[in-house]
């Protein structure tokens, strides 16, 4: 993937070309903390290969990436004293992704943080609720 490492800015963290705090790897992934970080300890998994989204990744580095993730959360409730954790992955501007190597955010959450989610939980519309299930169920 040359030409994604080239264009991609996680690409060129994982090719060690940009320089990143890395706290954890494996075959297939690696974990480094956010530079903009959302809450202490908010850090990045990603896939080493490169994708473009929660769309494009593989089934097999999806599933790396979800137990990488996994493994940082238990970090960060065992080293940090998180109190949480909140994964958030953004697929498509319209989503906020800003950056497009498929990743994962590690948000630790802490009893009283000031983190904003962009929405509070509020009663649902029945009929909307209904209409969007019968879009999305499987057929
Ligand atoms: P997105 O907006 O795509 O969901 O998340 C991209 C994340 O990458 C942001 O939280 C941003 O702070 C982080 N980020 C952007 N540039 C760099 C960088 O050069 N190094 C690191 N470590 N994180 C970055
Ligand atoms: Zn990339």
């Amino acid at each position: 993937m040359a030409d994604a490492a080239f264009e991609c800015l996680f690409c060129s963290i994982v090719a060690g070309d940009v320089p990143a705090s890395v706290i954890a790897e494996d075959e297939r992934t690696i974990a480094f903390m956010d530079i903009n970080p959302a809450t202490a300890g908010h850090a990045l998994v990603i896939p080493k290969a490169h994708c473009r989204d929660l769309y494009e990744i593989s089934s097999d580095d999806l599933t790396a990436t979800t137990l990488a993730a996994q493994a940082v959360a238990l970090r960060a409730r065992d080293a940090l004293g998180a109190d949480g954790v909140n994964l958030l992955n953004s697929c498509g501007e319209a989503a906020w992704q800003t950056v497009f190597h498929f990743h994962i955010h590690l948000i630790p959450r802490y009893e009283g943080d000031p983190l904003q989610l962009p929405w509070l939980p509020a009663a649902g519309e029945a009929d909307a609720i209904a209409a969007a299930a019968a879009l999305l169920a499987e057929r």
